[in-house]
């Protein structure tokens, strides 16, 4: 096993890395921005090392710098986290080439899956149904682009190959909309992650977000470990998250799950990775792969009782799993709350200093965060500052922990989302069924024009 990681990212999921290292016996190397030389997870690491200026693109994306963080303090691995470098394959490439471990898949898979239109195409080799679409990149011609859209049939979606994080997405109903969609995702796609190609696909109307997790060593081991529904979003992010995914019948579940682990066998993956599908009338389409640690890691912690973070640790250092698919069982019902410091309606960031905060706590709640009292929010980085993960042995127990956990959770001095999870987890429709990713959106937009 290593003897000392780094971890290339911040926030809650630095804090959550460093405490499985700690649990395994493993030292840990924090890096860290100017605007976040105060974190608790900096003070908590047993070294620390300043690898540049607030802004993303001279610290968490600084490449050089972290490769000479790792160089200097020893470390033997590195771990990306979410987000910043853990989907670039160059970075996965140039840790491996400088004598590392990175603790994800092999920069190829990265690459290959990282590239939305050869991920569809080889989760298509590999059986997995996919959303109906343009079958590759848009071809230049606008009139090509025209004649391929109408065979879809409208409404579509322009999607950015290398788009990620919700943005380089459009949807377009008419095909009067198309090409000026094309051009501008095209444009966007190109300023946001230097790669102008953009595919379509038939936009779905009604779906669910349902994802399946994976878990794969060296030798072509592969397990997966159930869905979680995340269809609870906005602006095409998620803000809640469940597992198991209601009202799937056991057998398709089974069978998805299944082909998630061949696909896993035909690219050689390896580590802890998602498979994204939408679900509608009983059909789930594949979207898209992530290949690393998800937010939403916890809710399958809770009902699987295994440490992702510490399994995705173990295959990086060369273990062979040592679970097989019979071992897994999923008991009881975990939701999580994504708290981000925003207005909860409006969605505007909320940056400044935390002047009160009291976690909540008690039997089923789990708190990740790094925000303690007079923490600071800095402006520069994602809005999300902890995630609170209600476990219960049914959907109503967690909900009801999840409700009182939050009317606990004080937090002073910005403004929270808070009070829209509470809303959610009062809503009759959320409770009584399951919704579409379009619920929340639409939700929002009515309260919005109530109140002006
Ligand atoms: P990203 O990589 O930016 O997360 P995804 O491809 O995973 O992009 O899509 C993010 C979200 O956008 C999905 O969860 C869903 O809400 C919406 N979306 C994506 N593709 C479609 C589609 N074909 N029809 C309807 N909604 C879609």
């Amino acid at each position: 096993m290593f003897e000392k990681i780094l971890i290339a990212n911040r926030g809650e999921i630095a804090l959550r890395i460093q405490r499985a290292c700690r649990t395994m016996g493993i030292k840990t190397v924090a890096v860290h921005s100017e605007a976040d030389a105060e974190a608790k997870y900096v003070k908590l690491a047993d070294e620390s090392v300043c690898i540049g200026p607030a802004a993303s693109a001279q610290s968490y994306l600084n490449i050089p710098a972290i490769i000479s963080a790792a160089e200097v303090t020893d470390a033997e691995a590195i771990h990306p986290g979410y987000g910043f470098l853990s989907e670039n394959a160059d970075f996965a490439e140039r840790v491996e080439k400088s004598g590392f471990f990175f603790i994800g898949p092999r920069p190829d898979t990265i690459r290959l899956m990282g590239d939305k239109v050869s991920a569809k195409n080889a989760m298509l080799q590999a059986g997995v149904p996919c959303v109906p679409g343009s079958g590759g990149a848009l071809p230049e011609s606008l009139d090509e682009v025209k004649e391929i859209v109408k065979e879809i049939g409208y409404p579509v979606i322009i999607k950015a190959a290398g788009g990620g994080g919700g943005r380089g997405m459009r949807v377009v109903h008419t095909e009067a909309a198309l090409s000026n969609a094309v051009i501008t995702t095209r444009n966007e796609a190109q300023a946001a992650f230097g790669n102008p190609v953009v595919y379509a696909e038939k936009y779905l109307e009604n779906p669910r977000h349902i994802e399946f997790q994976v878990l794969a060593d060296e030798y072509g081991n592969v397990v997966h470990l159930g869905e979680r529904d995340c269809s609870m979003q906005r602006r095409h992010q998620k803000i809640l998250e469940e597992a198991p995914a209601r009202g799937i019948p056991v057998q398709l579940r089974d069978e998805v799950g299944e082909r998630c682990v061949e696909a896993c066998k035909r690219i050689n993956y390896r580590g802890v990775g998602t498979f994204e599908f939408l679900y509608e009338n009983n059909e789930f389409y594949f979207i898209e792969m992530n290949t690393r640690l998800q937010v939403e890691h916890p809710v399958t912690e809770a009902i699987t009782g295994i440490d992702l973070v510490e399994a995705q640790i173990r295959v990086a250092a060369g273990e062979k799993l040592s679970l097989q698919q019979k071992d897994i069982v999923f008991k009881g019902h975990a939701i999580e709350c994504r708290i981000n410091a925003e207005d909860p309606y409006k969605l505007t960031p909320s940056a400044g200093r935390i002047t009160q905060y009291h976690a909540p706590g008690g039997p089923g709640i789990r708190v990740d965060s790094h925000i303690y009292h007079n923490y600071r929010v800095p402006p520069y980085y994602d809005s999300m500052i902890a995630k609170v993960i209600a476990y219960g042995d049914d959907r109503d127990l967690a909900v009801a922990r999840m409700r009182i956990a939050l009317t606990e959770m004080i937090i002073d001095g910005i403004k929270t989302n808070i009070p829209l999870h509470l809303d959610l987890l009062a809503d009759c429709n959320f409770l009584s069924d399951s919704v579409s990713i379009h619920y929340l959106e639409n939700k929002l937009s009515l309260h919005n024009k109530k109140s002006g």
